[in-house]
């Protein structure tokens, strides 16, 4: 499915391919639209039967933002987490790489849900699956789909068509895996009063997919991330098999340590001692990797403020002219940079590790 001809087409039976997705013939259709249809084309120059009967601008836009090259972000990149990296090279990575021996008994549940508080590297954890795994990676936020916007103006139906488009390009371009940031927003199992006619219809719409590839010899793997676990309804768990808590790195001094290394050898602004590594940790307790983040772009505002206020102009300045980091670099930006999440959240996630999540 994912061959792509060596030459091009001329175009000569675009019409051919467009005049069967969605009813719609070439001369309705802007160039991009066609380029990226000819993209999706089999050597025989037509349009895979699981495309033909989708919008062509929805299939547009699948490609174009929803597809992401190249994700960049390697296993490396991602400090600690060491249980869910074991996890998920067993249940994604090596199915991945090597089908024939993943099967029967062996083959891997298609659905993996990364549960855990905001900003502690579940979206890394899905780019770095593409990466690894050689996968073309799709990412999409459950809330641009379930936005009150999209169901209450004209665009009634269109996140289900856009679902659709989702998973037809995806199996072009297997393997692949389907992020889905906020799947809560999703497949939540709260019936609120506004809930809406077509958000209902969308997360039926989204459950047949995931059921369609499911049962079939696809590869594509959907990773479910959310920081609201509790409002994710049975069907929902029940379709995401493997549950991984992507906790703070609270009790991980050595990942908290690792990050901020990282980030500032990465611009060559890295002289602490082990000591101040350790003093620094020992201030962070209860922060996120990026609130770790944010500590450190804030820290290493310090030696850039230093050299102004020596008197040198911005307009002047040197890389030369800024000292490295210090750890009072640190301690100065920690009252700017707070843990954003509290000990109650952390609670209520742990709980639904112990009830739900796959455990270590
Ligand atoms: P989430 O999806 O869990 O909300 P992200 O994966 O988007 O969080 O992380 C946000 C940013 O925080 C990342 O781009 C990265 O810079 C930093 N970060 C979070 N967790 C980690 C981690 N475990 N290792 C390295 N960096 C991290």
């Amino acid at each position: 499915g994912s061959f792509v001809p060596p030459i091009r087409n001329n175009g000569s039976n675009v019409g051919n391919m467009t005049s069967r997705c969605a009813g719609k013939n070439d001369d309705a259709l802007e160039d991009s639209t066609k380029a990226c249809l000819e993209m999706l084309c089999g050597p025989d120059g037509e349009l895979p039967e699981k495309l033909r009967n989708l919008e062509p601008r929805l299939i547009e836009h699948v490609s174009n933002e929803i597809m992401d090259r190249d994700p960049h972000v390697r296993w490396d990149d991602i400090a600690g987490l060491e249980h869910a990296k074991k996890c998920v090279m067993e249940m994604v990575i090596w199915p991945l790489l090597r089908p024939d021996i993943f099967k029967g008994c062996r083959s891997p549940g298609k659905g993996l849900l990364l549960f855990g508080p905001p900003g502690t590297g579940k979206t890394m954890i899905g780019k770095a699956i593409a990466g690894e795994a050689k996968a073309t990676f799709f990412s999409i936020s459950a809330s641009s789909l379930t936005s009150k916007w999209a169901s209450i103006f004209s665009l009634i139906g269109e996140g289900e068509k856009l679902v659709r488009a989702l998973f037809g390009v995806a199996s072009c371009r297997q393997p692949a895996v389907i992020f889905v940031d906020e799947i809560d927003s999703l497949l939540s199992q709260r019936k609120s009063d506004g809930e809406h006619e077509s958000s209902r219809r969308l997360k039926t719409q989204f459950l047949i997919e995931m059921e369609g590839f499911d049962s079939g010899s696809e590869q594509i793997l959907l990773v479910g991330a959310t920081n609201r676990p509790q409002e994710l309804d049975e069907a929902a768990r029940r379709r995401l098999t493997k549950r991984l808590y992507i906790p703070l790195p609270s009790s991980d001094k050595e990942a908290r340590a690792w990050i901020i290394r990282n980030l500032l050898e990465k611009d060559g602004l890295f002289k602490l001692s082990d000591e101040d590594i350790s003093t620094i940790c020992k201030l962070t307790e209860g922060y996120s990797g990026s609130d770790m983040k944010n500590l450190v772009k804030e820290a290493s505002m310090g030696p850039l403020r230093e050299a102004l206020r020596q008197g040198i102009e911005i307009t002047r300045l040197q890389k030369e002219d800024m000292q490295p980091v210090t750890l009072q670099d640190f301690e100065n930006a920690l009252p700017q940079v707070r843990a954003s999440v509290s000990l109650n959240e952390l609670g209520i996630y742990e709980e639904w590790n112990k009830q739900f999540g796959s455990l270590s």
